[in-house]
């Protein structure tokens, strides 16, 4: 596992198996913002991120396993600057009480959220990040 910088912030990268495939083109298109950061996923998310980009990617559990859960835990300790949750709407998830749960400690800690492609490219295009 790469070694963690402690003074860079963190962003959390997930994305349901219906969009792993975009959140890898999500990744290659903005490599130069994400390589500044900290990076953490969940198991699988992290695995294909770490094997088809560049970027180092700490991987948690998978969600189903409890990824999310352990992602929401990091938000609530005030270590994540931002969660990319591409989320599938047309799926359905076993760990759904995490998915929403996760949302939920964003929503509850004012953590930048994004959901979708769309709006991620608007998170990590702020500086405010
Ligand atoms: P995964 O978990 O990255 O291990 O597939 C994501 C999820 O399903 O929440």
């Amino acid at each position: 596992m790469a070694r963690r910088n402690k003074a860079r912030k963190t962003i959390a990268l997930i994305a349901h198996d219906g969009k792993k495939a975009e959140m890898v083109a999500f990744a290659l298109s903005h490599l130069n913002v994400l390589e500044r950061y900290n990076l953490v996923a969940t198991n699988t998310t992290g695995k294909m991120l770490n094997e088809n980009t560049r970027l180092k990617v700490r991987q948690m559990l998978s969600g189903p396993l409890g990824g999310d859960a352990q992602i929401a835990a990091l938000v609530v300790e005030g270590g994540v600057a931002a969660v990319v949750f591409f989320v599938d709407p047309l799926g359905k998830h076993p760990h759904d009480p995490d998915i929403q749960g996760l949302l939920r400690i964003c929503n509850v800690h004012n953590v930048p959220l994004a959901t979708n492609p769309a709006s991620a490219t608007f998170i990590i295009s702020t500086e405010a990040l």
